[in-house]
């Protein structure tokens, strides 16, 4: 069966990216908590963290940089790093990603459109 976020890591279909590096990909969420939410996924396909905890570790500081980047370009004021690990705890998408979502003071001071986002994180 097809995996969506494996496709989408090697550009077989499109997705906003916004950043890469040589362990994964950083791209909006098709359904964003709030705007500039993100997943980072990796090139590796691991359902999850059972499945997954080495890979996890080294996405670490890749997650990291885009938490930074996410808070910096859209001017957050905080950030949620959710990993949702298992169907009980709420995967719907069973290649592993972390959540990263800024969260605002000020939810008028935030870019409102897609385009926006995109343009302010790839600034
Ligand atoms: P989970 O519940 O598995 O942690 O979250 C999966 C996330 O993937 C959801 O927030 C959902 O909106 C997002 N998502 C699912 N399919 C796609 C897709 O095709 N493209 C993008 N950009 N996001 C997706
Ligand atoms: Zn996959």
């Amino acid at each position: 069966m097809t995996c969506i976020f494996c496709a989408i890591a090697s550009g077989e279909i499109p997705a906003n990216r916004v950043a890469e590096d040589e362990v994964g990909v950083a791209f909006l969420d098709a359904k964003p908590k709030s705007p500039g939410h993100t997943l980072v996924v990796p090139f590796e396909h691991v359902s999850d963290l059972g499945d997954g905890s080495e890979v996890f570790v080294r996405m670490a500081p890749f997650v990291t940089r885009v938490a930074q980047q996410v808070v910096d370009k859209l001017g957050a004021d905080g950030v949620n790093l959710v990993v949702n690990s298992g169907a009980i705890a709420g995967q719907e998408v069973f290649h592993l990603h972390v959540h990263v979502i800024p969260r605002y003071a000020d939810p008028d001071a935030v870019p409102s459109s897609v385009d926006g986002v995109l343009e302010a994180l790839r600034a």
